[in-house]
């Protein structure tokens, strides 16, 4: 029988990242995948001859500097390619480009309106003014300053005096907390295509929401979580997909002596007299462990990995109301030529491609595509998120052809009166490539193959209930102390030993790598190991 220090369900990238800090510290790490391959929803796949699809991820944006530097990613494969501004088309021929520079997309918003322009840089000012907090939010470790325990109580002063610094700024990140994207920009913005913009992340790809429901103004921050001025870089596309992220951290985890099985699927932890001390596998095997991490969502690894006769009735409550629902969908595509966009004009970024597009036509069309999920129903003009990896790294796509990864919201998980059978996703994929045309005509023609991912298939392939992107919704009810549940969310659980290590624990879905870092960390604490990192954030 094989024996470990830790023994980890799942090697998605923070699986990976946790398996790297605690084999780093000198743990005896083992990581068990169901999936034949490493990365969670963070992979490659050569899904046909010659074409590399990022199968579910898809933009670099969150991973953290300190995590790219504490683990070398860099120096073990992690390439990030930066990529020119993003792109918006609206139908009267009108477009916006997101130009990182203020003064450049001032002039751009100033083609909207004139007042929006003028507003743009004291909306900038307010963002970076309360996004500091934010990001030194990210890697603390929940406090609970409701047992009434003497420790938990210091801890959360401990946390308060650290953030002193926020003074009445707290107000405003409140606000972003729990208004809605709409009504928090419509505090400087009134042109619709400008709010549209701005707002239409909030629409459906990112969870349960529209840019009008409460809570949603929080998407706004994630673009600006992670600081792209350090010496690791910015974010962008990854060379070779987004599977190169987790590759690179598959190197430093064998590195560090991690063993890593795949094709695995765990069935039950095992628990003895209250304690985590090993997990069966499908095959019959068992490994013993002196604790036991989980990568899976909160559902899974409460009520089909600990299984509900270790958890009292308040425990099961919380983790059977924890907010799944998802209306995301992922199709990836293998095409003759990328999409044509009408308005958009390489001269003006001295580029032949933009960095990526947006298509959300105006606020009304996102809501009724909001309401068409919601009512069963595919949307007929979804939002959608179109990135063309091809365009900036020919190791994707065989010469000539190219690789057109495209995220949207605005589906159900449950189709009404039907199943998502072959038909439906056609249907899906038709709808998709017709919104493409709106705005690039004769896109149809190019397409070669197609990957239609329904939230239904993100759930199965994934493992990710419901098909959440983010393991479980991101609104003000599910952070920081309650996600996954309140009085568990510091990366333990109620049994001992047994510890969470994803998505589903602070600070949530993204390819961050912080829930692993911050679960090594607290797993070193009571190990009585010391954290192999600098404190330091970079
Ligand atoms: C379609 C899609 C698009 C996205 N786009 C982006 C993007 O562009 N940028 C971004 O930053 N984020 C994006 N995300 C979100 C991001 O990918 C996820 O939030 C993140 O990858 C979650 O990482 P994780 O390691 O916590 O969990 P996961 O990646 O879900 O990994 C969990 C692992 O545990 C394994 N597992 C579960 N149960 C068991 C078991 N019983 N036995 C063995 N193994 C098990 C699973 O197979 C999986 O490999 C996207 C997600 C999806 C699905």
């Amino acid at each position: 029988m094989k024996t470990f220090d830790a023994v980890i369900i799942g090697a998605g990238h923070n699986g990976l990242v946790c398996a790297s800090y605690l084999a780093k510290a000198g743990m005896r790490v083992c990581l068990v995948e169901r999936q034949p391959f490493v990365g969670g929803a963070a992979i490659s796949r050569e899904i046909w001859p010659g074409f590399t699809i990022s199968v579910a991820s898809y933009w670099m944006s969150l991973l953290q500097p300190k995590i790219i530097k504490d683990l070398d990613l860099l120096n073990n494969g992690l390439e990030v390619i930066s990529v020119p501004p993003s792109f918006q088309p609206f139908e009267d021929g009108r477009s916006l480009v997101f130009w990182p520079d203020e003064k450049r997309m001032t002039e751009e918003i100033a083609r909207f309106s004139v007042r929006d322009a003028a507003a743009y840089p004291k909306f900038v000012a307010h963002m970076e003014s309360i996004i500091p907090y934010i990001r030194r939010l990210l890697f603390e470790t929940p406090v609970d300053p409701t047992t009434g325990r003497i420790k938990d109580i210091a801890k959360a002063m401990s946390l308060a005096w650290r953030m002193r610094d926020i003074g009445r700024r707290v107000y405003d990140v409140w606000d972003i907390l729990t208004l809605s994207a709409y009504d928090f920009l419509n505090r400087w913005f009134e042109s619709d295509q400008i709010l549209t913009a701005f707002g239409c992340y909030a629409s459906g790809a990112a969870g349960l929401i529209s840019p009008k429901t409460p809570g949603s103004a929080y998407v706004l921050l994630r673009p600006l979580m992670r600081d792209n001025a350090t010496s690791v870089g910015g974010g962008g596309l990854v060379r070779g997909g987004m599977g190169s992220i987790s590759e690179a951290l598959l190197r430093v985890a064998r590195k560090h002596g991690a063993e890593v099985m795949t094709g695995r699927l765990v069935r039950k932890v095992d628990i003895n007299e209250g304690k985590a001390c090993g997990i069966h596998l499908d095959n019959g095997d068992y490994i013993a462990a002196g604790c036991v991490i989980s990568n899976a969502g909160a559902k899974m690894t409460y009520f089909d990995l600990i299984g509900r006769e270790h958890l009292n009735e308040t425990v099961i409550d919380q983790v059977s109301r924890h907010r799944t629902k998802s209306i995301a969908f992922k199709i990836n595509l293998a095409c003759n030529a990328l999409p044509r966009w009408t308005s958009y004009d390489g001269r003006r970024l001295n580029e032949p491609n933009p960095g990526s597009v947006t298509i959300a036509e105006n606020s009304d069309e996102l809501e009724e595509a909001f309401q068409s999920a919601l009512n069963g129903e595919m949307a007929k003009r979804p939002y959608l998120w179109v990135t063309t990896p091809s365009a900036f790294d020919s190791t994707v796509a065989p010469e000539g052809k190219h690789v057109v990864q495209i995220m949207g919201g605005h589906v159900p998980y449950k189709l009404s009166g039907r199943e998502w059978d072959d038909a439906a996703k056609k249907e899906l994929l038709d709808i998709v490539v017709g919104q493409i045309c709106r705005y690039a005509p004769g896109f149809d023609k190019e397409v070669l193959h197609a990957q239609i991912l329904t939230p239904k298939d993100i759930e199965e392939m994934f493992a990710m209930v419901d098909g959440h992107v983010h393991h479980g919704e991101m609104t003000l009810d599910q952070v920081f102390n309650r996600r996954p549940i309140a009085h568990y969310a510091d990366y333990r659980t109620p049994v001992k030993g047994m510890y969470m290590c994803g998505a589903a624990c602070h600070p949530g879905g993204g390819v961050t790598g912080v829930p692993g870092h911050n679960a090594a960390r607290e797993i070193l604490h009571d190990f009585g190991k010391a954290f192999p990192a600098e404190k330091q954030r970079y």
